[in-house]
């Protein structure tokens, strides 16, 4: 019997026939993530684990044959993390329970393989948020997946990367024994998953964006926010194409409105010609599009704080008649998405749409370099 048959017959025992395969409709199914460039890679063996133990399981009888374990969460990953040539590809999505959301205390507890879409729908009905909204690649990506790519996207201007909101996670360490652990709060087992500081040092800082190479992340907690019931999205152009002018921008709304901004996109303008030439419905006249666009979206638990916040951007933003104020209906009729806009699902399901995938990979994939303003050396050659 080969070394495979009898790794595929010891993890078929530990989670049961229907869940294994190694079947080649499955393992290519599985060869690919959400990327342009990366060829396909096949695994030998496809398994879908329902709870920790099984995945300590796994992890025993991948060590004691020496066969390699990828992790994969919604596989929306840009370069190839979430597959694997040859050996075992563990597939997360069956540990989905949202375990506890705890509204006093401001946490929630859920296996890792939930999706943001599956637990965004149950924080809203409590008014309840977590602040960052998972990535541009949609609802479908998990929470594990965005712990260990270190995601950012909705709301990260505000509340900051994935691990930001992290207060802990169940970790099966990739060690032989396939040891179960939980950094935070909870590694006191008397104690509630609400903080990750303070309790001891921060373990859970070494599992952050490690795509999975530490070990399979189980379960974790996060921290939740009130969902801020005022938000308006606001539009500028500026009117020369000029980065030196992006960057003194963000640093004064940094400094000025903070947070106010749930978010700030910086649309270059080359992706608002792009989306112009493609528009659906053209206006009669179309607008001269002389630079990027920012798109900001505000928010607030007071109306009259909301309007604050407007009034300031609107102020640093037209300052010395550096930028206007713009609408996606003067490139595209069909682009409603200034006057639709209420914060539902509906906003970032078409901004993934109408944006991020109608540009040109090398334009999309810009989304995941996490670089400081600051530290840009020569942003002249941005200009260029
Ligand atoms: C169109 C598009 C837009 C995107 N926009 C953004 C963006 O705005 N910001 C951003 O940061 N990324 C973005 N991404 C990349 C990707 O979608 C995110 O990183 C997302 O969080 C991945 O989640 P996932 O569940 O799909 O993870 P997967 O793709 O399944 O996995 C991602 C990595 O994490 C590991 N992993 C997954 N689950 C676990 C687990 N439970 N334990 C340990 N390791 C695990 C995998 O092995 C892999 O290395 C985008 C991708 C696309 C295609």
């Amino acid at each position: 019997m080969s070394k495979i048959t009898k790794v595929y017959k010891e993890i078929e025992i530990a989670v049961g026939t229907e869940y294994i395969s190694d079947k080649d409709f499955m393992k290519a199914a599985y060869s690919r993530n959400v990327d342009p460039a990366f060829p396909d890679r096949w695994a030998d063996i496809i398994v879908r684990p329902e709870t920790t133990e099984e995945v300590s399981d796994i992890v025993k009888i991948a060590n004691k044959y020496k066969i390699p374990i990828v992790p994969r969460g919604g596989g929306a990953d840009l370069v190839g993390g979430a597959t694997i040539e040859g050996g075992i590809l563990i597939d997360l999505t069956r540990m989905n329970k949202i375990i506890e959301i705890n509204e006093k205390d401001f946490y929630c507890e859920v296996e890792c393989g939930v999706t943001w879409g599956a637990l965004l729908s149950e924080l809203y009905k409590k008014d309840l948020t977590t602040g960052v909204l998972g990535p541009g690649s949609g609802f479908s990506a998990t929470i594990g997946g965005g712990l260990s790519n270190s995601t950012a996207g909705f709301g990260s201007t505000k509340y900051g990367l994935v691990p930001n909101i992290c207060l802990g996670v169940e970790v099966v360490l990739p060690n032989p024994q396939g040891t179960i652990i939980w950094t935070g709060a909870a590694a006191n087992k008397y104690s509630k998953p609400f903080c990750r500081y303070g309790v001891a040092p921060d373990f859970t800082g070494l599992f952050m964006g490690d795509a999975g190479t530490m070990g399979i992340k189980t379960k974790c907690s996060l921290r939740l926010f009130p969902n801020s019931p005022y938000k308006i999205q606001k539009n500028y152009i500026l009117k020369k194409d000029d980065y030196n002018k992006v960057f003194e921008l963000m640093y004064e709304l940094q400094k000025e409105v903070k947070d106010g901004i749930h978010d700030l996109y910086i649309n270059p303008r080359v992706v608002v010609q792009l989306l112009a030439s493609q528009a659906k419905i053209r206006p009669p006249k179309r607008a001269r599009l002389s630079g990027p666009v920012f798109m900001f979206i505000l928010e607030a638990f007071d109306e009259r704080i909301l309007d604050v916040y407007i009034e300031q951007v609107n102020r640093i933003m037209t300052k010395d008649n550096v930028a206007r104020p713009f609408e996606w209906t003067e490139i595209d009729l069909d682009l409603k998405l200034a006057k639709d806009w209420k914060f539902d699902f509906k906003f970032p399901y078409s901004y993934f749409n109408k944006f991020i995938s109608l540009a040109p990979p090398k334009i999309s994939c810009t989304t995941c370099h996490k670089i400081p303003i600051s530290s840009i050396a020569d942003k002249k050659e941005l200009n260029s």
